[in-house]
């Protein structure tokens, strides 16, 4: 069985004494690795070394740090198939839909080959007599970064380049059920120049991820993950005197209004809804018709369409979605369908019984639709991450907004209409922080930033973009006299401009 470790300061860090944990293949439902689960020792030793090594770092010129990430960018284009592989084999996801989230993540190294531009301050000369001012942007010094199973590549991704580029040093802690990306990403950075005592991975669990968040080296802490665990990171990590910015769960609606085209609608829906088996952020899980006759519309759509998805493991090119990643949420999801039927919603595509000839073991959900949906059941209420999509009636668009902004989550919601005035109201009053009108996921690009509103995103800074940049750098500002012959004597009292 192949063991999967640490990578600290370049070198494979493996402990035989370690606790170990299982990575499978949700295709088969196989074991494929052991992993290494790291304790204190291993990831203070990583620390350490992000500490030492950040003096230097952090004192090259962005130029430099920029070029390494050209390179980079090159090398994981070059890499882009095996990383994808990586991906599919972990997390279950189709090989296409693995290279779309590489895609992404490049973008944002991208982004911070231009970083010698978005570190550049702002200047002011003559803020006093013979007095200029300015100010500049200084790296924090060493950063973590915890991810989630869903995105092994893309959201490390959204991390350690902008940082890097900023000048601190940064320790990757991935989700121990998707471990393999993660630590080629990082072997690739430094092939690309990042130092390696810069950038390391440890594995791990919750043993990890504290002795992160209590070490007073590490002075910031990005994470994206469940919102039970984005909160706590976010209020240990700032009792601990750390910049966390901590990205939560999502339940993202999308309200549909009557003047809507149905096959714009059924062909937005059925990719966001089940692309990736719905283990994405930014899925969405609800459709709120506006009217019934909207509604009798897409539910019969809908379930046209996602009756005649393919699902399948990653090697196979026609599969449109893969397995759930693992067999603790594969159970989650069934409970939760199974408590949709129970507390009254309409069971319209029931994917419960889905086995697939070869992959007995895997973890497949077919695709489920629901009707007749409220905001009183569990399956409205909590976020489900499977492939799973409920349909919620409401009279009118004024109902569906409400519905929108009084859920707990607020990560993305997207609107379908031909009316302006509808789409430019909704982008205005919704409470969430990423908004479609008819694009179904309004994922921001690299150059903007990602995140979510209410209990999905604690902390103050989105995610890559200027919010990224500013996460990861203090500001400074200098206000500078130089000499003029003139003595004006001791002040006593607050100078004011003159
Ligand atoms: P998770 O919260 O279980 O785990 C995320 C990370 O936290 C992992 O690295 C894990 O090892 C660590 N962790 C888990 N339990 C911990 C604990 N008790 N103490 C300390 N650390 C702990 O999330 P997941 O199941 O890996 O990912 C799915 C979740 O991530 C979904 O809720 C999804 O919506 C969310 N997500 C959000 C975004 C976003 O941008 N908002 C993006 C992707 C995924």
């Amino acid at each position: 069985m192949q063991r999967i470790a640490h990578l600290i300061g370049g070198e494979s860090a493996s402990n035989p004494s370690a606790r170990l944990g299982p990575v499978f293949n949700p295709a088969t439902g196989e074991q494929s690795a052991e992993l290494e689960l790291a304790g204190i020792t291993t990831v203070k030793e990583a620390i350490r070394r992000a500490d030492a090594a950040f003096s230097d770092w952090s004192a090259r010129t962005p130029i430099n740090r920029a070029r390494i990430m050209f390179h980079y960018k090159q090398l994981l284009e070059e890499n882009k198939e095996e990383l994808a592989v990586l991906v599919s084999r972990e997390h279950g996801k189709t090989i296409d839909d693995a290279k779309g989230s590489i895609t992404r993540g490049i973008e944002i190294v991208e982004f911070a080959c231009g970083i010698p531009q978005m570190m550049k301050g702002e200047y002011s000369a003559n803020v006093g007599s013979g007095v200029d001012s300015f100010n500049t942007r200084q790296a924090l010094g060493v950063c973590a970064g915890i991810t989630p199973f869903n995105f092994p590549a893309m959201v490390p991704l959204w991390m350690f380049p902008v940082a890097l580029a900023c000048g601190n040093t940064f320790i990757l802690k991935p989700s121990e059920k998707t471990p393999s990306c993660p630590l080629r990403l990082v072997e690739l950075a430094h092939e690309a120049g990042v130092p390696t005592d810069v950038l390391s991975v440890v594995n791990g669990d919750k043993e990890a991820v504290d002795t992160i968040l209590y070490d007073q080296r590490v002075k910031a802490v990005s994470f994206v993950g469940s919102t039970p665990i984005a909160e706590y990171i976010y209020q240990t990590g700032t009792t601990q005197s750390k910049r966390v910015q901590a990205l939560g769960g999502a339940k993202n609606h999308m309200i549909i209004m009557p003047d809507a085209d149905v096959s714009v609608v059924r062909d937005a829906l059925i990719g966001s809804a089940f692309g990736s088996a719905g283990e994405r952020c930014m899925a969405i899980s609800v459709a709120v018709c506006v009217g019934d006759k909207t509604a009798d519309k897409v539910r019969d759509a809908i379930s046209d369409a996602a009756r005649k998805l393919h699902v399948g493991p990653y090697t196979d090119e026609k599969s449109d979605f893969g397995p759930l990643s693992n067999q603790v949420h594969m159970n989650k999801v069934m409970s939760y369908i199974d408590k949709g039927v129970e507390e009254g919603a309409d069971l319209a595509v029931d994917g419960r019984n889905l086995k697939l000839q070869g992959y007995e073991g895997g973890y497949y959900v077919g695709p489920c639709v629901f009707d007749n949906v409220t905001d009183e059941m569990t399956i409205y209420k909590e976020e489900i991450f499977g492939p799973v999509l409920g349909i919620v009636r409401t009279e009118s668009y004024a109902d569906a907004l409400k519905l929108v902004n009084e859920h707990e989550l607020g990560n993305g919601a997207a609107l379908f209409t031909n009316d302006g005035g509808v789409a430019r109201h909704f982008v205005e009053q919704t409470k969430i922080g990423m908004v479609g009108v008819n694009v179904p996921i309004p994922v921001p690009v690299a150059y903007h930033s990602f995140g979510g509103w209410k209990r999905s995103l604690f902390g103050d800074h989105h995610m890559h973009g200027p919010e990224g940049i500013r996460f990861y750098t203090k500001m400074k500002t200098a206000t500078v006299a130089w000499p003029s012959g003139k003595n004006a004597g001791p002040e006593f009292s607050i100078p004011t401009l003159s």
